[in-house]
């Protein structure tokens, strides 16, 4: 690679013949890289590099103050595209700017005031009425200095081997320094810890770790990508059944592959529901069998050693009949009050650590919508969609909620919303919360639009969770596969 850079044709012969030199450098902590090139026959040809390291009283100087004056030499150029580079912030300010930026900002300019006005540190007494950035600025009075009439704050790492002049930064300066060591591609949006680093290298100012959360909290790529600190849960909604058969659930699996020898299954599957069907059930205290016929199945055993149950003793059948009604009633009633007992230990185990918050109409959420793309690892894909604005609450975990002013409103679940912190057009509050909440208020509507409602997979499989009165529970636009595994060849 070495001998490629040093030779033709990336390399070559500078042409004096009025042809504009192009004139790229950079800096490190510890070294300066520079690159003379110049446009030959529509090709950038390289002329020379140069890339010295940093002496140790160079080192002390900052880093900024060599991206600084390596700019002002760009200036010779007249293709400012060509040498500028546009992760930088550094380009095209001046130590001038710099200078004035700082002596701009009413905090700033007093402080390196009584730095250049006097050589001791001012009492409590002279600054006590002054902002809250001088006093902190104040407080560390022997780590500030000013070097070529900008303001720097000396930095130690915990070693306190490594010592660097942080710039103090104005504010109107900070959104540009945000922007550049967060959100630029080569910053690569990475969390609270290392931006902050990032920018301690570099610059200071009073507050910057707060900035640095919230900066990271508002940004819109970051929340779209990023799990909430605490899963937002919906306290649990119970719904328990009264009455025999009132509400039926169905697990559906398969198809599973044939018995073979002595895996044989299928062939045992209906011994284990009667198993299951005779045994006592741990909520109702009951075996389903007695539940809904009101008596047990009868065993083998109960063949061999002739145990009879009581109410098989009937002369006439509407005798067994009453008697069996009376007897299945009673059965229902002591359930009832198990699943009952049940349910609130139930809810009070869900609810435990539940984090519940309830959204108030026009508030900005996050909406959690994952959609698989083939090829593309879920790892990278953005599961949060958003801001949308919460039109109303259907029922306590219910909401509609809309993104675009002219987008159709969905119903969605508590659970699968999270706060939106960024900054947006909030198009609901200027003109539709008042008509949207009077509109939405009728009792007609409501039912309508339930039946849109959207649930998650999760949601999906725990139907207990939910408010269901009257609420249809529909799919959406979801593509149907059958499941692959186990097809029999
Ligand atoms: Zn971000």
């Amino acid at each position: 690679m070495k001998s490629k850079l040093s030779s033709p044709p990336i390399l070559a012969y500078p042409d004096p013949s009025g042809l504009e030199f192009i004139l790229d450098t950079d800096c490190s902590n510890s070294a300066l890289g520079a690159v003379i090139s110049q446009v030959q026959n529509g090709h950038e040809k390289v002329i020379a590099y140069y890339s010295p390291t940093l002496s140790k009283s160079e080192i002390n100087y900052s880093e900024l103050k060599y991206g600084v004056s390596s700019r002002q030499c760009n200036v010779i150029s007249d293709d400012k595209s060509k040498v500028s580079n546009p992760n930088s912030w550094i380009n095209g300010l001046f130590d001038s700017e710099i200078k004035c930026a700082q002596r701009k900002n009413k905090n700033l300019a007093l402080i390196i005031n009584l730095m250049e006005n006097s050589d001791h540190k001012p009492t409590w007494h002279e600054i006590c009425s002054e902002s809250i950035v001088v006093k902190a600025l104040w407080s560390q009075w022997k780590r500030l200095e000013i070097r070529n009439n900008i303001l720097y704050r000396r930095w130690e790492d915990d070693t306190g081997k490594k010592i660097s002049w942080q710039l103090v930064v104005p504010d109107s300066f900070k959104t540009d320094i945000l922007t550049n060591l967060h959100d630029a591609v080569t910053a690569g949006h990475l969390g609270v810890n290392k931006t902050l680093g990032r920018i301690r290298e570099r610059f200071y100012w009073t507050g910057v770790g707060e900035n640095v959360k919230e900066w990271c909290r508002r940004c819109h790529q970051c929340g779209s990508r990023k799990r909430p600190p605490k899963t937002f849960r919906a306290p649990m909604k119970t719904y328990n059944v009264g009455a025999v058969m009132e509400r039926v659930a169905m697990d559906i699996m398969g198809p599973l592959p044939l018995s073979e020898h002595q895996k044989n299954w299928d062939v045992l599957l209906p011994l284990q529901m009667m198993a299951y069907r005779s045994a006592e059930h741990d909520t109702t205290k009951y075996s389903p069998n007695v539940m809904l016929f009101g008596r047990d199945v009868r065993y083998l055993i109960d063949v061999l050693y002739g145990t009879v149950s009581n109410n098989e003793n009937f002369d006439n059948l509407p005798d067994y009949v009453m008697q069996i009604r009376t007897y299945l009633d009673n059965v229902h009633e002591f359930a009832r009050e198990k699943i009952n007992n049940a349910s609130d230990k139930q809810k009070w185990y869900y609810d435990y650590k539940v984090n519940f918050k309830p959204y108030s109409v026009g508030d900005a959420v996050w909406l959690h919508d994952p959609k698989r793309k083939v090829g593309i690892s879920p790892k990278l894909q953005c599961n949060w969609d958003g801001p949308y604005l919460i039109l109303n609450s259907i029922s306590d975990l219910v909401y509609r909620i809309q993104k675009l002013e002219s987008s159709k409103p969905r119903v969605v679940h508590y659970n699968r919303l999270k706060p939106y912190h960024g900054d947006f057009d909030n198009w609901l509050t200027k003109t539709v919360i008042q008509k949207d909440t009077e509109s939405h208020a009728t009792a007609n509507e409501e039912n309508n639009i339930e039946s849109d409602i959207e649930l998650s997979e999760n949601e999906q499989c725990d139907m207990s969770n939910f408010p269901t009165d009257n609420i249809e529970y529909g799919r959406g636009n979801r593509v149907k596969r059958p499941p692959n595994r186990f097809v029999p060849d």
